[in-house]
């Protein structure tokens, strides 16, 4: 039955992490931070149908803020807006959860914070060199809601 599964969903909230459910990082949709706002980038973005677009520097790892397309609301692609412009202005904070995360904790820091948007990341400490953080993808409200409801 359809409560079973859902009871059973948020019991499974307790022992599954956000690294089961994230959206891994090739999969995202994203903007380099020196991409321009002109039109055909803003029909992109539009087009991907996403509401919070990770902006990266150099390489996709490296994801420096977080764009909403509501930010785009007074911006003129004739104008060719420089997409630093928009995040420097609105500088919306990121939030960064660990993969080891369980999905309980992560909803509670969605139901306090103000962005339903976290990036994942994990200590990698496999190569040679110092351990570092590495990203591993974009986990949102909506990946634990749907652990929730799922229906087998
Ligand atoms: P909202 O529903 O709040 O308008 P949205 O539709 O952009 O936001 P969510 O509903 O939060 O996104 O998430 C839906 C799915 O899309 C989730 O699996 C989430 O991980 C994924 N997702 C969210 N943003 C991106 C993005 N920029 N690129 C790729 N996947 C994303
Ligand atoms: P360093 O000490 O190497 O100069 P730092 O003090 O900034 O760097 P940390 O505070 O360890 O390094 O944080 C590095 C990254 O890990 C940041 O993105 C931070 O948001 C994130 N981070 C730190 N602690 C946690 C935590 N408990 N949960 C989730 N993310 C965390």
């Amino acid at each position: 039955k359809e409560e079973l599964n859902i009871i059973q969903g948020a019991l499974e909230l307790r022992t599954k992490t956000v690294e089961d459910v994230l959206t891994p990082l090739n999969d995202c949709f994203m903007l380099a931070s020196d991409a321009v706002l002109d039109f055909n980038t803003m029909s992109e973005i539009m087009q991907s149908g996403y509401t919070r677009i990770p902006v990266y520097e150099n390489e996709r790892s490296s994801i420096v803020d977080i764009l909403f397309v509501k930010d785009l609301a007074f911006v003129d692609p004739d104008d060719c807006t420089p997409l630093k412009t928009i995040t420097q202005f609105y500088k919306h904070p990121m939030h960064c959860v660990f993969n080891d995360t369980k999905l309980d904790t992560m909803l509670e820091e969605f139901k306090k914070g103000k962005s339903h948007l976290a990036i994942v990341q994990r200590v990698n400490n496999e190569g040679e060199g110092d351990p570092f953080y590495e990203v591993m993808g974009i986990i949102t409200l909506e990946d634990v809601i749907e652990e929730i409801i799922k229906s087998e």
